[in-house]
């Protein structure tokens, strides 16, 4: 007796539109169907095919048997005593979590997305690095996580305005997921985030930014700098060995050139390491003659780092070095310290 055939369930959210024209040709439906499905999708935000009043019963009975929605299982949330930062704890489908996080801001409604469970980098001051390598997400569990938002802002009559990839993970340690997820997200018939509303978050894999550099995209690359000298930055940054300033340097100009795009740089200030006027300076000479931006953020204290925030004073001390050379910074204050968003690394682009 032959086995029956369990059809696998198709996560729509991995499909991008042509893939999704595709399956819904092998099912017969006209071309037009699979533009109206990926409008229930992505500009509609639906939650089950019963929504989807404009498609044929049989279609959506289909749809339900063989294919789902992607929608995450929150099972914790923690909300920062302001309410302007909230933290989800996602399920994924063989039961990893991963974190992801809302940030109010004036008119920005902002969702700070993983793309890793863990990561493999391992830097010495980020939760996420302590945790280890587990797995990495699919461009459809990437997507969900700011459709999530989506939903539960326009619930509310607001709306989702930014995406930053700087949640759990590194983002081009997982480039095609996190690409294809950045297109879904900016897909002119459906989500339609604008591009330079999307940042995305690099520790500094030099090959995989000079690809970035040529996907033809207007997204603001940020990179995780925190040092300025390659002695400093090996110690915080493993990677820093492998790929050295010099090299990374050089790949942030040539994503300028390509793109037009300024770069932004991440610098967590931890007392005493890398918050001394010597970093400042040799932070100011790297960025000589780069279209660059410079993100302050105090470090967060994370339970396997000895590290500490830096104080006024010293951040006063840095900040006057920057600005003696005219480079621009933003100094962010820490959101949603109380309730460790981002898995204790959480921040920015809030301005
Ligand atoms: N892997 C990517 C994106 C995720 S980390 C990257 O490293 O860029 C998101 C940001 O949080 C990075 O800038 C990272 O350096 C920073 N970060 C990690 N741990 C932190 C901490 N304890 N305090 C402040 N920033 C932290
Ligand atoms: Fe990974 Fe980024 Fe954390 Fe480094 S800072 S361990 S690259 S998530």
């Amino acid at each position: 007796m032959s086995q029956p055939t369990i059809q696998p369930t198709i996560q729509l959210t991995n499909y991008d539109l042509p893939t999704l024209q595709s399956l819904l040709a092998d099912w017969g439906q006209p071309a037009y169907r699979a533009q109206q499905l990926w409008e229930w999708l992505y500009v509609h935000l639906a939650t089950g095919f019963d929504q989807m009043t404009n498609l044929p019963q049989s279609l959506r009975e289909r749809l339900a048997a063989e294919t789902a929605i992607g929608l995450p299982q929150v099972v914790d949330t923690a909300q920062s005593a302001d309410g302007e930062t909230r933290k989800h704890l996602l399920r994924l489908e063989d039961g990893e979590t991963v974190e992801t996080v809302l940030m109010r801001y004036r008119r920005r409604r902002t969702a700070c997305i993983s793309t890793q469970v863990g990561c493999a980098i391992g830097c010495a001051f980020c939760a996420t690095g302590q945790m280890g390598f587990r797995r990495n997400l699919t461009s459809g569990e990437i997507v969900a996580q700011a459709l999530h938002f989506a939903r539960e802002l326009r619930a509310k009559g607001d709306r989702l305005t930014n995406v930053v990839l700087m949640g759990m993970g590194e983002p081009l340690a997982n480039y095609d997921a996190s690409l294809a997820a950045i297109r879904r997200l900016i897909h002119p018939r459906g989500f339609n985030l604008g591009q330079r509303h999307i940042t995305l978050s690099t520790v500094g894999l030099v090959p995989s930014i000079e690809r970035l550099a040529g996907e033809g995209l207007q997204i603001t690359l940020a990179i995780s700098l925190h040092a300025a000298t390659d002695k400093l930055r090996d110690q915080l940054i493993p990677t820093n060995r492998r790929y050295g300033l010099d090299a990374l340097f050089e790949a942030c100009y040539h994503y300028t050139e390509r793109t037009g795009r300024r770069v932004s740089f991440e610098w967590a200030l931890i007392e005493g390491v890398n918050d001394t006027p010597e970093q400042a300076r040799a932070l100011a000479a790297r960025l000589t003659g780069l279209l660059a931006h410079v993100n302050l953020i105090p470090l967060n204290p994370t339970p396997d780092y000895a590290g500490r925030p830096s104080s006024r004073e010293r951040i006063a001390a840095f900040t006057a070095e920057l600005e003696r050379s005219r480079v621009p910074y933003t100094l962010r204050v820490r959101r949603g310290v109380d309730i460790q968003a981002g898995c204790g690394q959480l921040r920015r682009l809030n301005e």
